[in-house]
């Protein structure tokens, strides 16, 4: 007997969505930081086993959507609930219980089968963690809780079981060798999106986005151009910075990263364009693959 099913992580942002989905997949698929919104796209992850095939999607954590952008990234997380065989609803042991309360209320509804995992439990003593597990008892009462570590890789594998027995029975639905349905260029732009998070404040990574304009692979190295692209060109001074210092450590960073994930030497060119109020434009935001069809 094979089975093989769709398992979906949703959550508010920063609850380790992305930390658990990696420990999960078993690779670094999504990127992490502490930031919240890093994750804008759904990311897939197929683990292949003898008879079984799960496929993960880490969504972009939950908000209200009050510019185009967010709207469409809430789209992802309420699709996110209806096309899956489990849904993980992580949410950890720092965030309120208010938050999000009208998501909260369609993970209710579902049919699908709930496993809530608190997550961040390093964080707690016992007797917290005991009144946290009362208190989600309250508020999702048909889904199973599960205590995790994300981070420190705790209590994952009784998820993991727990996952494999609700899956279904049926055929694999992807190639058994493939990783994840993104291409190459996905993970190079995800990681340099990483690095200007980290190395930029305030509201400057989420004025930006990043295009792989090309990708060029032989047998001894990996050519590749992206263009950051801002809003105004205040912007573009900051992230190039004085005398080109910040484009510089981004660059760098990213290149490392990209040279492990792909295992390759890689040449890395990035250039900064301004594409003025691109969160508003709905034929830019169709370009950059935010918006589904
Ligand atoms: P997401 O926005 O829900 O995808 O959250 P991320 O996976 O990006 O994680 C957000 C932050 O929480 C990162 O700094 C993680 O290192 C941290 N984090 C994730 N899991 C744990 C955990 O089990 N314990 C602690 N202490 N931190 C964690
Ligand atoms: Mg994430």
């Amino acid at each position: 007997m094979h089975k093989s099913g769709f398992v979906n992580i949703v959550g508010n942002p920063n609850v380790g969505k992305s930390t658990l989905m990696n420990d999960l997949v078993g690779e670094r698929i999504s990127i992490i930081t502490s930031k919240s919104q890093t994750t804008r796209h759904r990311i897939m992850g197929i683990v292949n086993g003898e008879d079984f095939q799960i496929i993960y999607s880490d969504t972009p954590g939950v908000l209200k959507p009050n510019y185009k952008l967010q709207s469409s990234m809430l789209d992802f997380s309420t699709s996110a609930l209806k096309d899956a065989d489990v849904l993980l609803y992580v949410t950890d042991s720092i965030e309120s219980f208010d938050k999000n309360q009208f998501f909260l209320e369609k993970v209710q509804k579902t049919n699908v089968p709930v496993l809530l995992l608190i997550n961040k439990i390093d964080l707690l003593d016992e007797a917290k963690l005991l009144a946290l597990v009362d208190r989600w008892k309250s508020v999702l009462p048909k889904a199973e809780i599960f205590p995790i570590s994300a981070l420190h890789k705790f209590n994952i594998d009784n998820v993991l079981n727990r996952i494999k027995e609700l899956l279904p029975e049926g055929e694999p639905y992807f190639d058994k060798d493939a990783l994840t349905d993104k291409p190459a260029r996905f993970f190079v732009n995800e990681i340099i999106r990483e690095k200007i998070l980290l190395n930029y404040d305030k509201e400057i990574p989420y004025s930006t986005e990043v295009a792989v304009e090309s990708f060029k692979e032989d047998d001894k190295m990996i050519r590749i151009s992206a263009v950051i692209f801002v809003e105004r060109d205040s912007q573009k001074g900051i992230i190039i910075g004085k005398g080109g210092a910040s484009l510089k450590k981004v660059g760098s960073d990213a290149r490392k990263d990209i040279e492990v994930f792909f295992d390759k030497k890689v040449f890395l060119q990035l250039f900064v364009k301004v594409e003025q109020d691109w969160r508003n434009k709905e034929n830019k935001l169709k370009g950059f693959g935010y918006i589904q069809n």
